[in-house]
């Protein structure tokens, strides 16, 4: 079995590790990234495509987290639904921000081309399903992304759903044509290749271990090296700590794991006949082929760091739960990555104080979303776009530290409970809308019959009321099910201090960690 866990063993790109410089002398540059995932390494390279010298500063090795073990999966939006965010700021900023973040996905997409990046496998389309029976609901949403958010959707009925995924456990689905799927390991390593041509440095094996903010150039200090810079990026995820710890605490990190399956020849194709991604309303699994009859899932998640091979057996069962009739699996390949995951469920992305920029807490969804960042931080820097502004209103909240993580592993079962219930009331509720169906229509089938019977068979026996014909009932349609969201609490936090200001002394004290927002991944 493969395994790749971060934090303990190389994975498959050992020989590229040991590569990887270590910077040793004293640098001065005009932007210091703190972190070569995703978000760190596209501000890296916007920022030298513009003519900035930059250094990214990796403590361990490009996509060592999140960002190497993905799915791959590019969507438009946010972790956070769209009618949550509408509800926190408004119908006009939600759509500024939706279009940012379809220009996150446009812009992936345009890295994402064979020619840059060889093997990227970049292939369409992408299904949200529903674990309950909500249509109506599914209407109006489709309505408005297509209509107000102009995204292109289609609306799925439960057969359509049903006939590409053989399983009783989805309803109905939201399809996305213009989503895509890509190889997420390759994706990471061929944005670092791209900001190395483009003219970024990127050193590994070289923790950020403090930095000082103040002043016109930042001081960053390494094992091995001190940098200043204009200005500093922190896009460290929920690795951060030491720089900046009270900002790496304003993150929940929730570990996500996810397997391959060995060959699974032509059952696959009978029971999954859909090629591009799938994910469930409640984020809870996400899945899709590849290789042509494997079957990638990113499923549990866990509030602590744990060996993803010990998950191989509960992805295994997971499947199985959703496609009963996919038979034994094995799974050969194993991953995982902690997400940072904010009180919100908006990313953080913006100016702390002045030169001191954070791009982080792209929770599962972050290809578009840590893009969208990338490349707003980096024309924020050197072009003054302030569209970074539109995420003022998701300050930074702390997290609740070992506590929020003990209150997230609490609301991760809470909404998977609740999610497993939704489902399974909805499809009792199917079940019972069947079975009435089968009785009206043995019912119409019997009164047929009897209509048809010469009427002295019909008569009643004296002296007894005639029974009035039965009349067909109307097929009972499914009530709405209320779907289990979490709790997210904002506090007021400002965004961007008054300079000099430290940014900390605005946090608030605990709020309790609201994780599991429905997200893309
Ligand atoms: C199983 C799984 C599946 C997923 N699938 C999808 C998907 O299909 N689609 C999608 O959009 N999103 C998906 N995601 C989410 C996505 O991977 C993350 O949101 C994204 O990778 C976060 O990128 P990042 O750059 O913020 O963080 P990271 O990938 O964590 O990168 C941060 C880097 O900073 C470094 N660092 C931290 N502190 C320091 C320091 N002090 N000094 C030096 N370096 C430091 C770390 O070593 C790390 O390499 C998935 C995540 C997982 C785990």
């Amino acid at each position: 079995m493969i395994e790749t866990f971060t934090g303990t063993t190389e994975g498959p790109d050992a020989a590229a590790l040991r590569e990887r410089a270590r910077l040793c002398f004293d640098l001065d540059v005009d932007i210091c990234i703190v972190g070569a995932g995703l978000a760190g390494l596209t501000v890296a390279l916007e920022a030298s495509r513009m003519g900035a010298s930059v250094a990214v500063l990796e403590g361990r090795h490009v996509g060592w987290n999140a960002s190497g073990h993905q799915l791959g999966t590019v969507m438009p939006g946010f972790g956070l639904p769209i009618g949550e965010l509408i509800e926190r700021i408004g119908f006009e900023d939600t759509k500024e921000l939706w279009d940012l973040s379809k220009e996150g996905a446009a812009y992936v997409r345009a890295n994402a081309m064979e020619e840059h990046i060889p093997g990227i496998a970049l292939s369409e389309g992408a299904l949200e399903v529903s674990n309950v029976d909500v249509g109506d609901q599914l209407i109006s949403r489709l309505q408005m992304l297509s209509e107000d958010f102009e995204t292109e959707v289609e609306g799925w009925q439960i057969d359509r759903v049903r006939s590409e995924l053989r399983t009783d456990r989805y309803f109905h689905g939201v399809y996305y044509p213009k989503a895509f799927q890509i190889d997420g390991r390759k994706y990471v390593h061929g944005l670092a290749a791209m900001a190395r041509r483009a003219g970024a440095r990127i050193f590994e094996d070289t923790p950020v271990v403090s930095i000082d903010p103040s002043g016109i150039r930042k001081r960053i200090v390494t094992p091995s090296a001190r940098l200043r810079a204009s200005h500093i990026v922190l896009a460290g995820n929920v690795h951060l700590g030491a720089p900046l710890r009270r900002l790496s605490e304003t993150l929940l990190p929730v570990w996500r794991y996810a397997g391959v399956t060995a060959p699974l020849g032509e059952r696959l194709a009978e029971i999954v006949a859909f090629r591009g991604s799938v994910s469930d309303t409640d984020g809870i699994d996400h899945f899709r082929i590849v290789d042509g009859d494997r079957l990638m899932w990113a499923s549990p998640e866990t509030t602590w760091s744990a060996n993803p091979k010990r998950f191989a057996g509960a992805i295994a069962r997971r499947m199985r739960t959703i496609f009963p009739k996919l038979g034994p699996v094995e799974i050969t390949e194993t991953f995982g990555g902690a997400v940072g995951t904010t009180v919100h469920g908006m990313p953080q992305i913006g100016q702390l104080r002045k030169g001191l920029w954070v791009a982080s807490g792209f929770g599962r969804h972050g290809l578009n979303t840590s893009a969208m960042a990338g490349q707003l931080v980096a024309r924020s820097i050197l072009w003054g776009d302030e569209r970074w502004r539109l995420f003022s209103p998701f300050e930074l909240v702390w997290a609740g530290g070992p506590v929020g993580r003990v209150a997230g592993i609490f609301v991760g079962l809470w909404n998977r409970g609740s999610s497993a219930a939704n489902g399974a009331l909805a499809r009792h509720r199917e079940r019972v809308r069947i079975q009435d169906r089968i009785r009206e229509a043995r019912l119409a089938e019997a009164n047929q019959k009897a209509a048809a019977r010469p009427a002295v068979q019909r008569r009643q026996p004296p002296g007894r009321p005639r029974p009035g014909r039965p009349q067909p009932r109307p097929v009972q349609q499914a009530q709405p099910v209320p779907q289990a969201e979490p709790v997210a609490e904002v506090q007021p936090a400002q965004m961007e201090p008054q300079a000099h200001e430290d940014p900390q002394a605005r946090q608030q004290p605990a709020v309790p960690a609201a994780h599991g927002e429905r997200e893309g991944t």
